[in-house]
């Protein structure tokens, strides 16, 4: 696929121009974040969106699934960092959502049901975040893997990995951009940097890609720390919740 290179620091640029009085207003939480704390959120947030836009896909397109549908998902958000991202601005989404496992994974005591629920665990989802990535551009990006500490033995086989991920998801997204369809709809306010910036990147996608279905996206208080994808409303809902468990742990590693 021809990358669609989205600038960079999109998000850092967006919340640049927000005066410091509407920043102040606009989110109680992310009022007074460095630049660095923002890109972490946002490249996060991102990243959890194109997980939650895996699902809506999965669903809508009636895609087979030749594994769990969670490392799927995931899947999705690193394909789709790679492939529509310029190089900087693919690093920030990649850094920020690898790092958010590792601090999931340090606040996380192990119970038998991380092993026995849907998800892969934390550690396993953040190297495999770090392997796809790397795996994507290995002669450029073995920094990243050296950063992140991947282990050789899994770094030997990222560029296969990738190359699996790239036969699944590259082929869908091909297959989107091609098609006539339907477009996501913002259904949620922007009354803060973030949201801004969701709603921002579900008109980006628009322009790159037609969808089966107008899924509808939206950033909502919901009591929990947490988003999904809710097939039977065909709506992604990122909650507020989760925006402000991610400023707290960027504050937590001082960034
Ligand atoms: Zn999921």
């Amino acid at each position: 696929m021809t990358p669609f290179l989205r600038n960079t620091a999109l998000g850092v640029a967006l919340y640049a121009l927000l005066a410091p009085a509407a920043r102040a207003e606009a989110s109680v939480s992310e009022a007074g974040m460095s630049d660095e704390a923002f890109a972490y959120v946002a490249g996060t947030i991102l990243s959890v969106f194109y997980h939650e836009l895996g699902h809506a896909l999965i669903d809508t397109m009636d895609l087979p699934l030749y594994g769990p549908e969670e490392d799927a998902a995931d899947t999705l958000a690193a394909v789709l960092t790679h492939e529509i991202w310029d190089e900087e601005g693919a690093r920030q989404n990649a850094e920020a959502f690898a790092l958010s496992w590792l601090a999931s994974a340090a606040e996380t005591d192990l119970e038998v049901e991380h092993f026995a629920g849907l998800h892969s665990l934390d550690l396993q989802r953040h190297y495999r975040q770090v392997c796809l990535f790397y795996g994507a551009a290995a002669d450029t990006r073995a920094d990243f893997a050296r950063d992140f500490e991947l282990p050789e033995d899994r770094a030997a086989g990222c560029a296969d990995e990738y190359a699996s991920a790239d036969h699944a998801w590259g082929a869908v997204l091909r297959g989107l951009r091609e098609a006539e369809g339907e477009e996501m709809v913002w259904t949620g306010p922007a009354d803060s940097g973030i949201a801004t910036l969701l709603k921002q990147e579900v008109t980006d996608l628009n322009g790159l890609f037609s969808f089966p279905v107008a899924v509808a996206v939206r950033m909502e208080v919901c009591d929990e720390a947490n988003a999904f994808y809710l097939p039977d409303e065909k709506s992604i809902v990122i909650c507020q919740e989760f925006v402000d468990y991610l400023v707290a742990q960027a504050e937590e590693m001082e960034l």
